[in-house]
């Protein structure tokens, strides 16, 4: 993303979070930027590694920021939720799919187009829902996953 897209995105995620009544700190303007500029999945440990927020933010307080984004809508969670969750901005009209691995955890941008585009114009349609959307996480086992497994002939993950 361009610098000027990921400040019109920090911008809305702001907008949204005020138009809600959540107070912004300096902590959340830092949380919502590295993940507008990285622009994608990150997990809390990715996250408490980036440039501003490592000293700034410990673990506790990055997942503590996002359960609130997250219930606010602004963030979306991926991934395996009990052993390796991402977490991602919501933007309006952009959406991806994604790939996780079973084994590892590590998830993956699907980048094919989205066959579920023409299915939501239907449901528009038909339901007289308007700004209809989805989200969708395909599970599977990963080429390094697998690999191991017939190689060693155990279960292994990467
Ligand atoms: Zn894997
Ligand atoms: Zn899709």
């Amino acid at each position: 993303m361009k610098s000027a897209e990921i400040q019109a995105l920090v911008a809305s995620v702001v907008e949204r979070l005020r138009g809600r009544g959540l107070r912004r700190t300096k902590a959340l303007d830092l949380l919502i930027t590295e993940m507008a500029e990285h622009g994608r999945p990150m997990t809390i440990a990715d996250l408490t590694a980036t440039e501003s927020l490592s000293g700034q933010c410990d673990p506790a307080t990055v997942y503590r920021l996002l359960m609130k984004l997250e219930e606010h809508g602004v963030v979306r969670r991926l991934g395996l939720h009990d052993r390796s969750t991402y977490f991602i901005l919501v933007q309006h009209g952009l959406h991806h799919d994604y790939l996780v691995c079973t084994g590892c955890g590590q998830i993956a941008e699907i980048d094919i187009e989205c066959p579920v585009r023409t299915l939501e114009r239907k449901l528009e349609k038909q339901s007289g829902y308007h700004h209809v959307y989805h989200e969708l996480e395909f599970f599977g086992v990963c080429p390094a996953c697998h690999d191991g497994k017939e190689h060693e002939g155990k279960a292994h993950c990467c």
